[in-house]
């Protein structure tokens, strides 16, 4: 039933995106015939209301079975369209800070993640805690009791503001959008400062020399993945040269796959979580270095890449987390040496190879191990960013602090054609100004 009501999303967006692209092809095929752009067929607006005008007018027949699903599932569809037309609009016309983004496409059946939001009508949780209540879909069961949330929703601490019922890696997840009112809160030691180094054998380290190890049965989990993706590529896939459909043990293998690969993002997301809500809750101050994360996730080494992954969430979870607890996050910038410059002397190396474990400066005789280094760097840009605090500092799109070194200390080689990390485009997600903050709980 809730897959049913992720296909009428589909639908809706398919059909909405057919109807948007047969205009857009029209006129352009009557423009190459020299029509002037007064006669042109008129264009068909993608607002959401406009879409959803023009889906409940031909529904009946696109959709006879539309009475089946609730109303929600195909906004679903059309809210993402509305909204992808709109990301590509505002790219193409550069109102859109970021990389570009393309035209929306078709969504396939087998492709796309099934998913459904429901923004009105009946949306809570059963008093039992153990059940969430949907439109249309009625009680659903859940793993995880949902008390922490019901108790909030019931003190009229917290207000549903919608819930999306998602499935990823073979399970169904429901994520509810919340309005939360939050107390302001101290961090422990609002004046220390922490610089954070993400690391592959170590979920991170700090810089007051703390090894922050991996969560439990990850390595294994790891392990497990591989084995997996070994056994996959022994069995008959899909072909689309020779037309091959994939075998069955082939889309088992697949899915065991997926889902030994969920398995290992929320056993790191858990991880991080976890590290993040201590970090913001005790200092005042933390310093991470700013990766190309986009650039890096193309790395085909899954080692690399999950640290990768972990990194982004990392930095996110600290952006809005820091906020909350009334500290800051400082970012530093993208081709700040923090690996390269020695921690005690501030000499930096030409060259430092990845297998380097340990940094060895050659001017003051330091040895320390490499990401504490590092850590150790980030952190003592904090104190560079009070020093300037005169124009230097500017917040980035996510509500950070960003911290350029200063010029002039080091000589960093620019890759052609990058220009530094400038504004992400993103809207800050927490509301600053007042206490009322949009969250999500799982
Ligand atoms: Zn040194």
């Amino acid at each position: 039933m809730v897959l049913a009501h992720a296909g009428a999303a589909r639908v809706a967006y398919n059909w909405a995106l057919a109807r948007v692209k047969a205009v857009m092809d029209q006129r352009a095929a009557e423009r190459t015939y020299g029509v002037p752009d007064d006669q042109l067929t008129p264009t068909v607006s993608w607002s959401l209301p406009a879409l959803r005008k023009a889906w409940n007018a031909a529904k009946a027949d696109v959709a006879p079975w539309w009475t089946e699903c609730s109303k929600e599932a195909f906004n679903t569809g059309l809210d993402a369209l509305a909204r992808g037309l709109n990301n590509w609009a505002d790219s193409r016309n550069g109102r859109r800070a970021g990389r570009r983004v393309g035209f929306p496409r078709f969504k396939s059946r087998r492709r796309t993640t099934p998913s459904v939001r429901f923004t009105t009508g009946a949306i809570r949780i059963a008093p039992d805690r153990r059940h969430v209540v949907l439109p249309r879909l009625g009680r659903l069961r859940l793993h995880e009791s949902a008390r922490k949330l019901a108790r909030r929703v019931e003190a009229g601490a917290a207000r549903i503001m919608s819930a999306t019922v998602r499935r990823d890696g073979g399970r169904w997840h429901v994520a509810f959008t919340v309005q939360i009112d939050r107390t302001d809160r101290r961090p422990a030691q609002p004046g220390s400062v922490v610089g954070v180094d993400v690391g592959i054998t170590h979920l991170a380290v700090l810089s007051t020399g703390e090894w922050v190890p991996n969560p439990r049965h990850l390595d294994r989990a790891r392990r497990v993945l591989r084995r997996l993706g070994r056994g996959l590529s022994r069995t008959a896939g899909p072909d689309r040269r020779a037309g091959a459909r994939p075998s069955r043990r082939w889309q088992r293998a697949r899915a065991r796959l997926g889902r030994a690969h969920a398995r290992v993002a929320s056993l790191r997301r858990d991880g991080l979580h976890k590290l993040t809500t201590r970090l913001a809750r005790e200092h005042g101050t933390i310093v991470v270095e700013d990766l190309n994360v986009s650039g890096m996730l193309t790395n085909r080494r899954l080692a690399r890449h999950i640290a990768d992954a972990g990194f982004a969430e990392l930095r996110r979870q600290l952006a809005y987390k820091a906020g909350w607890n009334g500290g800051r996050l400082i970012v530093a910038d993208r081709w700040f040496p923090s690996s390269k410059t020695c921690s005690g002397c501030g000499a930096v190396r030409a060259k430092l190879a990845l297998a380097e474990r340990t940094y060895t400066c050659a001017i003051c005789g330091l040895v320390l191990d490499r990401d504490l280094n590092a850590a150790r760097n980030l952190a003592a840009l904090a104190g560079e960013a009070v020093d300037a605090r005169s124009g230097r500092e500017s917040p980035n799109g996510r509500g950070a602090d960003r911290k350029t070194p200063l010029a002039g200390q080091v000589a960093v080689k620019r890759q052609p054609g990058t220009a530094p990390a400038g504004q992400t485009g993103t809207v800050p997600p927490q509301g600053r100004t007042t206490n009322h903050t949009l969250t999500r709980a799982h």
